[in-house]
């Protein structure tokens, strides 16, 4: 390093969920201070802000989805629920005092990078030029919308899962949910007593893994509190735990799948009575192709006298609900739809236009692919947490991010260092990164055949195909021979 000088950097981060959060404290840390988060919405939290829902919970353990550096020893339960989680990141926030830093609803709508440096317009005509962006913009964020025929002519209250209207009574009322994903099963048990009648309208049926949700005793709390240590030791067992089950069972462990798939099967023998009932919920594809569905109470609440599951498949909507092609006409008060997120976006609708005016949807034209989920090439010191192929899915994604992050951090370092003013991955080994991805892909439940947000629109999994540990390792330390570095 002898005879270079560092120079002090710019930083935009874009989205304050929990990654950008994450983003903030560390930048902070290690002694950057000029930095702004960019959040579109006006609070922070992310998709925790976002989903509101009834019966919201994360089906990652609370002590383990956490950051690693933040234990929280007040966790209500072994998994918390969405409000807890957005108020431990507000908390977190408020610790670290990164709200100042936030500028709220202001979205970046376009990010170009000219003369070394990436200009950002923000929609207010006010605008930025940093050195390095941080897209922490998250994956399940933008909902989709069914294409169902009449669905403007619902005479009813009719919203997204993730646009939840708290300002519709549901007491007493007909209620409609369509899609059967994590959130529609999570739904379905939070309100089922409180309605009048409620129908689920399933097109393909789900596993569900069974998971009991314990409230920490008083004395557990206590025990965490006063020995942090403890803390730490179930954030590690838990983190063993995922990574040597759920995880390896999804990349080809036959052993472990195994396990899974008898669970699954046992939950819905012993728990759905009807010998038609449980037919109708029996999936035609391998347990965890599409993502697991975790819960304890969805077999329980589908079998009340108020509830229907309608597999007739919907031919459209009408002003006084929904009409399956049976012919049979569904009255309902509410509509919610649970159907789910574009998870293939990412960053996008922002535009982003790197070196030479190639912009990101001409990159990923063909294919969103991206050099160990956390650069692009052409796109030099443009950086994403949570990115495409991050081993996303029934893991903690405050792991990855953070694992994401530190890479990233050692790069940020060679342009702070002065090494280079520029890095970006070289093509090539994007290229054979990609290849060698798809190939693996083939060891994969995912691609046994299901549909689900994990496939893009060419059929390949966003996803990690091998162990975490690798993933783990791979984020130890770049290789800065795939690296591009412009003086
Ligand atoms: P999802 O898993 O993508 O499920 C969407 C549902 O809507 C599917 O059942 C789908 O049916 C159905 N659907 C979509 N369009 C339809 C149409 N035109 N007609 C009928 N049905 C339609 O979405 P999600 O449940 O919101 O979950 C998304 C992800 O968020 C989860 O997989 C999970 O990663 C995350 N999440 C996590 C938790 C948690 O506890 N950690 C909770 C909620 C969500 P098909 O299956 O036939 O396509």
């Amino acid at each position: 390093m002898a005879g270079r000088k560092s120079r002090p950097l710019r930083f935009a981060i874009i989205g304050a969920g929990m990654s950008g959060i994450l983003a903030a404290i560390k930048l902070r840390e290690a002694g950057h201070h000029d930095f702004t988060i960019y959040e579109k919405a006006d609070r922070l939290g992310g998709t925790w802000r976002d989903n509101t829902y009834p019966g919201l919970s994360c089906d990652v353990p609370s002590h383990l989805y956490r950051y690693s550096f933040e234990p929280n020893a007040e966790w209500s339960r072994w998994f918390s629920s969405g409000a807890e989680i957005q108020a431990y990141f507000e908390g977190v926030a408020k610790k670290y005092d990164i709200e100042s830093d936030i500028r709220f609803q202001t979205e970046i709508t376009r990010a170009e990078f000219k003369n070394g440096r990436w200009h950002l317009d923000t929609g207010d005509g006010e605008g930025d030029v940093v050195d390095i962006v941080i897209c922490a913009t998250g994956v399940l964020h933008r909902p989709v919308m069914p294409d169902i025929a009449g669905l403007e002519d619902f005479a009813g209250a009719s919203f997204h899962s993730a646009r939840w209207n708290h300002d519709v009574a549901l007491e007493g009322v007909r209620i409609g949910i369509v899609g059967t994903g994590s959130t529609a099963i999570q739904i379905v048990p939070a309100i089922v007593d409180r309605v009048a009648q409620v129908s689920l309208f399933q097109r393909t049926a789900q596993w569900v893994l069974p998971l009991p949700n314990p409230a920490y005793s008083d004395a557990e709390k206590e025990a965490f509190r006063s020995t942090p240590d403890l803390m730490q030791e179930t954030y590690d067992q838990l983190d063993q735990r995922f990574r040597n089950t759920f995880a390896r069972a999804v990349v080809g462990d036959r052993e472990q799948m195994a396990k899974l798939e008898t669970m699954c099967r046992q939950n819905l023998r012993e728990n759905v009575k009807d010998a038609r009932l449980r037919g109708r919920l029996t999936p035609d594809y391998r347990v965890a192709c599409k993502r697991l569905v975790m819960s304890d109470d969805f077999y329980p609440a589908i079998q009340k006298p108020n509830a229907e599951l309608v597999t007739a498949g919907i031919e459209c909507i009408e002003a006084a609900g929904v009409r399956t092609r049976d012919g049979r006409l569904h009255e309902l008060d509410v509509l919610v739809l649970a159907t789910g997120f574009d998870a293939h976006s990412f960053m996008r609708p922002m535009q982003v236009v790197g070196r030479d005016g190639l912009s990101i949807d001409q990159a990923w034209s063909e294919a969103t692919e991206a050099y160990r989920s956390v650069a692009v090439p052409g796109f030099p010191n443009f950086f994403m947490l949570v990115g495409p192929n991050s081993p996303i899915g029934n893991f903690s994604v405050i792991m990855i991010s953070e694992l994401q992050l530190s890479y990233v951090m050692q790069l940020v370092d060679l342009v702070h260092q002065g090494r280079c003013r520029e890095i970006a991955p070289k093509m090539e080994p994007t290229r054979r990164f990609n290849d060698a991805i798809k190939s693996a892909m083939k060891g994969t439940v995912w691609v046994s055949g299901c549909k689900s947000w994990y496939l893009d629109q060419s059929g390949n999994p966003a996803l990690w195909p091998w162990p975490f540990e690798r993933f783990a390792e791979e984020m130890q330390r770049p290789d800065l021979d795939d690296f591009e570095l412009l003086a």
